[in-house]
């Protein structure tokens, strides 16, 4: 976690509150917006949880304190000027008091952001994979052994190419789902990780 020196933070601008933008870690989306003064700072690094200095309530705030709908810390970062404050959070329920997962709302706020699902998926075939094969799917072929799940990852890219010659575009869509998952799966019995197949990616792409 890289955490702003304290001392170095300027807290004066804002008669000693920073905003402090909260985005989930997993989907990249913007949760909500609140701020800290030196305090909550402490406290959000202390309980590993974010806390914030409630402007109405005159005290530090929990996030989640009443509801249980709390923000992991995993990382928080100054801007350029120090005066605000990013922090990634793994939020623990809605966001929102009013029930919807953000701040602003429930859709996705850019087009990126559907793409963070697969990062979540990763983390639920992680878990999956933990359990025995007569829980899960998941655990029961990666139990089958690698070759059955190269197979698998097989037969979904040929369906996905047969979709493509000449099935309907509900057809391909089908198909694709069906191949990443269990592309994911199968990069998940090797301990990879769709965000290292990303890098490779966009190692090819460098101008
Ligand atoms: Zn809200």
């Amino acid at each position: 976690m890289t955490l702003p020196d304290l001392d170095a933070l300027d807290f004066d601008k804002g008669g000693g509150l920073l905003p402090a933008v909260v985005q989930d870690v997993h989907t990249g989306a913007v949760l909500m917006l609140g701020y800290m003064n030196r305090e909550a700072l402490a406290a959000t690094r202390a309980r590993r949880r974010v806390v914030f200095w409630s402007r109405s309530k005159q005290r530090l705030w929990e996030k989640g304190e009443t509801s249980g709908n709390h923000l992991e810390l995993v990382d928080l970062v100054a801007d350029c000027d120090r005066d605000t404050l990013l922090v990634l959070a793994d939020p623990h329920g809605p966001a929102c008091h009013l029930g919807t997962r953000t701040c602003f709302g429930e859709g996705p706020q850019s087009r990126v952001e559907p793409l963070g699902f697969l990062a979540r998926l990763e983390s639920v075939i992680a878990q999956r994979a933990a359990q025995t094969p007569e829980q899960s799917y998941t655990a029961r072929l990666i139990a089958e052994g690698p070759r059955r799940l190269a197979q698998k990852v097989g037969e979904e890219g040929v369906e996905v190419a047969l979709a493509g010659v000449g099935g309907s575009d509900a057809e391909v869509l089908s198909e694709s789902a069906d191949l990443l998952f269990h592309l994911l799966v199968l990069l998940r019995s090797r301990g990879l990780r769709l965000d290292q197949v990303v890098s490779e990616l966009a190692s090819r792409h460098r101008p």
